[in-house]
This record gives structure tokens, sequence and C-alpha cells, in this order.
């Protein structure tokens, strides 16, 4: 229980592999070209690598059990024997654990959604009246012995789980169950049991997390915190516990946590202020693990100023470790490959690797004084200089602009006058059909973008086949009777990659991958300087798609929101002013696309509710700034020019008055699933322009059927009235197969044919 203090450390670490090998073995594993063993292998390679690095970059303490096949929620359920009873049937350990998360044939697997306002997704379990919470700890203490057979030095190699009081108020009950946090105690019971195998098995450390304590999701969590803490801390045999938060401000929960007899506390120093520690004295036994190296974004550390922040830390503890604010999970692994970036661009980032080599560095300054780093420290210096200087982080044009649009532009004209002149323009019958945006992108499409990235076909070539793609959508959106048509963003790899690819301010690293969930990996485009666009982005593919039609083609842009959400974003000013400068380029391009002649517009905003802060205070300046790019991105054109948006979900909750005030004309979103419940919402709120509640869900491959599509528009016309009412998917098209895609469409055309003529 007194185990040697550490100096150095981070929280965790990527695990995917530093080129994806456990993405690949993985989908080859599901697809039965691989079998177990040899899955296991790759898996136990990256492990063994991953400790290594970390040991050999000098860090004191190395996380351990941070590898996963999927999730670490779905590790920590399986841990404490937590899996719903529809997997217990299938024989294989491994095949279970995957079937919670993928389901099969048989099996629904369980939800997923994001990790706190990360781009990561993780497993929700699932809590029933039938749960029963037993230990399974064959993962962690295998993980343990591995790496301390690996001879680093058993001393270092410290476990981490997911903590009971987060692990429960981010479980869902299920079932009839109570809220999972009132098992709370019993819960507890069997992390003292782990404690006590982790001990037996020799880990001088655990590293327990709570980063619920960071957000406002239940207003007891510090006291429960405190309660679990305490009675974990008075256990005989155990590790020395550092229970780390993160991602914020624990708030209440640091004090909570520091009356408790856990041996090291962790704070998140760079999104959450660092004001309070030294108003709770009970810190002064124990060690604070300092989070001063941002572990989920890309940007070099200022070694400066970070040991600035580390040295008004020394006299509130009794030991002060350097670490990453969370786990490097969230960025890529290491900046070797990026080669192909200007020096100074290079110079002023920091990925995993990077960032391991930060925090030993600066743990090396605490112990040694600064003079023993002087090197890294200019180093450090001379690349914040090169950003503060560089010109294109600093476009005094453009903020001028931008200062003026959010002054004097940003109104449109009266709800009645748009909507007057938008009937006048596009002479749409009641309940218009049209669809998200996207088409199933075809083999024919997949083919082409790989032939051009091969080098087998040219740009004109493959811009050709594209052209095809569109004309054949269009012809088949004619021939099924809709609308409002699209041309189906066949050229777009990705909605925000497209954009970012074209715009100044932004790069695209060449191995930048980051896991999004399981084996699905992102490669976010860095959003470094500031944003302008050079030329049109959109306007040729959608002017083309129009000249094909009489019917009107909407063209599609992605918002600021998402742009921002889906990147690495700089950190040297307030997100609101990067929003601002993203919204003023796609409000150029909705001017171009109404020059072209363009008569409807649909801004996409899947990511509003997910850029949401973990604490409720801060949520109104956040909303606030989100409407007002989105208001900045469509306020350029007439009134006479219909701006649609899109929203993934319909779970409002929090951003349901946020989605009132972006004021877009029509407002497309997720129903399918939730029994038109959202236009109650919304007209609760007082809601008035044109909606599209999703009739027909593009999650499933199943065909919705004229009736079934016919009866939610009867239902939704209970609570909107027939002008207000769009008849569409609740999502774009692209993951569905094509003739999935042409029966459900027809079946949606023929349901509003029916549904108009019963108004
Ligand atoms: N317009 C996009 C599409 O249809 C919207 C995607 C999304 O909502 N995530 O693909
Ligand atoms: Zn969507």
């Amino acid at each position: 229980m007194t185990a040697q203090p550490f100096s150095a450390t981070v929280l965790g670490s990527p695990r995917i592999g530093p080129r994806r090998e456990l993405k690949r073995v993985t989908e080859s594993y599901w697809a039965g070209r691989i079998d177990q063993d040899e899955l296991k292998k790759v898996a136990a390679g990256l492990r063994r690598d991953t400790w290594a690095q970390l040991a050999a970059a000098g860090l004191d303490s190395v996380p351990v059990n941070t590898f996963s096949y999927y999730d670490q929620m779905l590790d920590t359920a399986v841990l404490l024997g937590a899996l719903p009873a529809r997997v217990a049937g299938v024989a294989d350990e491994l095949d279970r654990y995957f079937a919670a998360a993928r389901g099969n044939a048989e099996i629904a697997p369980l939800e997923m959604t994001k990790w706190f306002d990360t781009n990561y997704h993780y497993i929700v379990p699932e809590i029933g009246p039938d749960t029963k919470f037993t230990l399974n700890p064959a993962k962690v203490l295998s993980e343990l012995a591995e790496a301390r057979e690996q001879g680093f030095g058993g001393k270092v190699a410290r476990p981490v789980i997911i903590g009971p009081v987060t692990f429960l108020l981010l479980s869902k009950a299920v079932d009839g169950a109570a809220a999972p946090i009132s098992r709370l105690d019993e819960l507890t019971d069997v992390y003292a049991e782990l404690l006590g195998k982790l001990a037996d098995a020799g880990a001088e450390w655990v590293q327990i997390d709570e980063p619920v304590l960071v957000t406002d999701i239940s207003a007891d969590a510090p006291a429960l915190a405190e309660q679990v803490y305490n009675r974990l801390g008075g256990l005989h045999n155990r590790p020395s516990i550092f229970v780390a938060t993160y991602f914020g401000d624990p708030g209440a929960g640091l004090a909570a946590l520091a009356r408790t007899p856990v041996e090291a506390i962790g704070v998140d120093l760079v999104y959450g202020p660092d004001t309070a520690i030294a108003t709770v004295p009970e810190l002064a036994s124990k060690t604070l693990v300092a989070g001063v190296v941002d572990g989920r974004n890309i940007w070099r550390t200022d070694l400066q100023a970070a040991l600035a922040k580390l040295a008004t830390l020394l006299g509130s503890a009794a030991n002060v470790a350097v670490s990453t604010s969370c786990s490097t999970l969230h960025v890529p692994y290491s900046l070797e490959p990026e080669t192909g970036l200007d020096d100074a661009l290079r110079s002023w980032l920091a990925f995993g690797a990077e960032k391991v080599t930060e925090v030993v560095t600066l743990a090396r300054a605490l112990r040694e004084g600064r003079e023993a780093v002087a090197e890294e420290i200019e180093a450090s210096n001379a690349a914040v200089a090169s950003r503060k200087s560089d010109p294109r982080l600093n476009n005094a044009a453009l903020r001028a602009q931008i200062a003026e649009i959010r002054v004097s532009g940003v109104q449109r004209g009266s709800a009645e006058a748009r909507r007057a002149a938008q009937e006048e323009r596009l002479h749409l019958p009641p309940l218009p059909t049209t669809t998200i945006g996207s088409f199933p992108q075809t083999v024919e499409i997949r083919k082409a973008r790989a032939a051009l990235v091969a080098g087998e076909i040219d740009e004109a070539e493959y811009t050709n086949r594209m052209k095809a793609e569109v004309a054949a959508v269009i012809k088949l959106q004619e021939e099924l009777g809709l609308d409002v048509l699209v041309h189906g963003e066949p050229e777009r790899n990705d909605m925000v990659q497209y954009f970012a690819e074209q715009l100044e301010g932004f790069f695209a690293t060449s191995n930048g991958w980051v896991q999004s969930y399981g084996s699905r990996c992102v490669r976010p485009p860095v959003l470094f300087g500031d944003v302008t666009r050079p030329k049109p982005m959109t306007t040729a593919w959608a002017t083309y798609a129009q000249s094909l039609t009489d019917k009107p083609v909407k063209g599609m842009l992605t918002g600021p929101v998402t742009i921002l959400a889906w990147s690495f974003v700089r950190d040297d000013q307030p997100l609101a002013d990067t929003a601002y400068q993203v919204a003023l380029a796609i409000r150029e391009e909705t001017v171009d696309l109404e020059a072209a002649g363009i008569a409807v517009i649909q801004v996409d905003e899947p990511a509003l509710r997910e850029l949401l802060p973990v604490r409720d205070a801060d949520k109104a300046a956040y909303l606030d700034w989100a409407v007002g790019a989105f208001r900045m991105s469509t306020s350029g054109v007439s009134d006479a020019t219909q701006i649609h948006t899109h929203l993934c979900y319909s779970e409002f909750g929090e951003v349901i008055g946020a989605i009132a005030d972006l004021d877009a004309d029509v407002t497309s979103i997720e129903a399918a699933r939730s029994h038109m419940e959202v236009l109650d919402d919304l007209n609760a709120i007082g809601f008035s322009n044109g909606v599209g509640p999703g009739v027909y869900d593009i999650h499933s491959p199943r065909v919705p059927s004229t009736d079934e599509m016919a009866a939610s528009l009867r239902e939704a016309l209970d609570a909107v009235p027939a002008q207000r009412l769009w008849v569409n998917p609740d999502c774009g098209l692209k993951t569905r197969k094509p003739d999935e895609v042409t029966a459900s469409l027809a079946n949606l055309v023929a349901a509003a044919k029916q549904a108009r003529a019963g108004v």
C-alpha cells in the first residue's frame, strides 16, 4: 500500500496499431479469414510494442489494460460480469464479446454513444433487474502478467480500469430495472475483490478512471465517489490507488476524492481550471497527477507555460507527477510518418509519441530544474513564437469582415416573408418529398476513387465518372417522382474532409488515424490557421445536376459546427472565433450556389449536439456561438432561397431550443425509430418552420412499406400542419444498397401521395 510515487505517466494510449494493424486483423477475424490465435498474436504484439515504447521514452509508470479489442466500457462490463443475458449463449468468450459489441443475425448489439465530448464512441452497458455482478478479472490480470514478464520492471506496470461511479452513471437501465447507480454498493464489493487480486498479482498501483466527475450527469457523483473511495481506500490488501478525472474540471469531486485515503488524484489541467487545487488542503498528503499535456488535441505543449503551471501546484500536494490530460487514445500515434508538412507546421504539433516525450521532459524539469531541459524549452519557445507570428494564423482583413457581418448581416427576412417568396419560386406540393443528400456509394464510385488514388485514371476521367453517377441519381429521382432532388454526393469521401481539402487553413495528415469506435478509425483534418475559401467548392456539381432536371436540386454543404467537431482544431483562440471563420466560408458558398441558380441549400449540422460542453454552466455560451455560426452561414441568401438543415438524432434534450434558433426553413431529423415524438417536442417550444421527421430508417436494410410510412405521416399530421411537413428518410443513403434505396424511396413517394390525398 505504500508504493513509491511515480513522476511521469500517460493515462492511456492508442491501441489500434501505428498502421491500424488491430483494425485489419479484427476485421479479418470477423470475415473468417484468420483464426483467433492469429488475432491474439497481433494484439499481444501491439501491447508489447506500446509498453516498450512508453518505458523506453522514460515514463516511470506505464498503463496496462488500456488495450481493447473493441471498447473499454465493454471490457469493464465483462470485468464485472455485466454482459446482457442475450449473448450468454455464445460459447466462445471473444465471440460473445464481439456479439455484444456488434450483434449478429440473432442478437441485437448493445447501443453505442459518444464518450463525453470526444469523437470516440463507447458501448453502453445494460443493467437489468437480473444483472448479477461477478468479478471476471482474466483480461486485466493477464495483461498485467504479460507486462511484468516483458521485464521493463513489474514495478511500473499500472493496471487501468473504469471506476464504479462512472461505469454505472454511463450505463443504461433496461427491462424496468432501477437506475444503475442504485447498485453502487454491491458493485463496490466487486471492485474490492478486484483490488485484492491485483495486489496479489503484484500490482503496486492501480488507476481507476472517474471522468464522470467532470460532468453534471449526477449532482450526487462527488458524494458517491467519496463513499466508494473511502471504502476501497480502507482495504488492507490493495495496490496504491490513483483516481483519474479528465475532460474537465472535477469541481466538488476533487475535494471529495481528496478526503478519501486514495494515494493519487489526477486532474485535467488543460480542459479544467487549476485554481481550485490550492483550496483543497487534503491534497497535501497525496500525489497530484497533473494533466498538463493535452491528451486529445495535436498541438505541441508550450513547455514554459506548462512548467509555470506545475510550479504553482508544488505546494499543494506531497508529490506532483506529470501526465497527459487524458488518454492519448484520442490522438494519432506519432508525427513520424507526417513527412508532407512544412517545417513550421510540423514544429507546432505533438502526436501520441511526442506527447510522451513532453511529459518526460516536464517531469525531468521538476526533478532536476529547468536548466536540465533548457534545449527542449528553447525548441518549444521557438515553436510557440513561430505559431504566433505565422501570417496564416492571423488574417486581419478576414477578422474585420467577420466582425462586420456579425453586426450587420446575420438576419434573414421573417419566416412568413421567406415562406411566401419560396412558395412563389418553388411551387412545391404539400408534403414535399426529398432525401438527405447522399445516394449509395456504389462499387463504381469506390473503384473510380481507388483508380484515381492509384494513378490509373486522371482527374478528368474521375470527374466524368462521378458526373455519370450524378446523372444516374437525377434520373432515378425523376423516375421515382421526388420533388426536391439531390446530386447524390458521389464525389465526397467524407462530409468534413471534402470541405477541409478545399479550404485554406486546414491540412490533411497522411497517417493521423484515431479510433472512432471498434475497428472504425477516422483521420480528422487539422484546422490550424485562419479559414478562407479560395474558390467555390460545390457549385460545379450542383449546377451540373440542376442542368439535368426541371425539379429543384438541393445544394449540399456541411455546417461550421460539424466541420469543427470532426477536425483537430487550433487551440490558440476561442472555438467560437474559428467557427465564425468556417461559417463565413460556407456563407460564401451559399451565395455562389444561389447566384448559380440553386434555389434550395442544405447545411448539415449532425454534430450540433456532440460538441455540447460537459458542464451545464458552459452550455449556453456554446449554443450561442453554434447557432450564431449557423446563421452566419445561412443568412447571406435571399428570402426566396430555401435553407434546409439536417440533424442525425431525435433526442434533442438540451439542444432543442437551439434547433429552433437555427431558423432553417426546413429541418430534417431522425424519427423513424422514435415514432414522431419529436414533433410534439418541437411543438412544445413553438417551432413553426418546415420539418421532415424521417419516415425511412436508413440504419436498417429493411424496405419500409408504403402503408407503414403513410401511417407515420398521418401520425405526423396530427402534430404538424401539411404546409410545414416534409417527407424524407432519416439520414443520408450512402451506406445502403441501391436496390433497397430504390424500393424504399418508391414506397416513400407513394406514401406521400396517399397522405396528400387525405389533407
Ligand atoms: N448530407 C449528408 C448525407 O446525406 C448528411 C450525413 C449525415 O447526416 N451525417 O450523407
Ligand atoms: Zn444524418
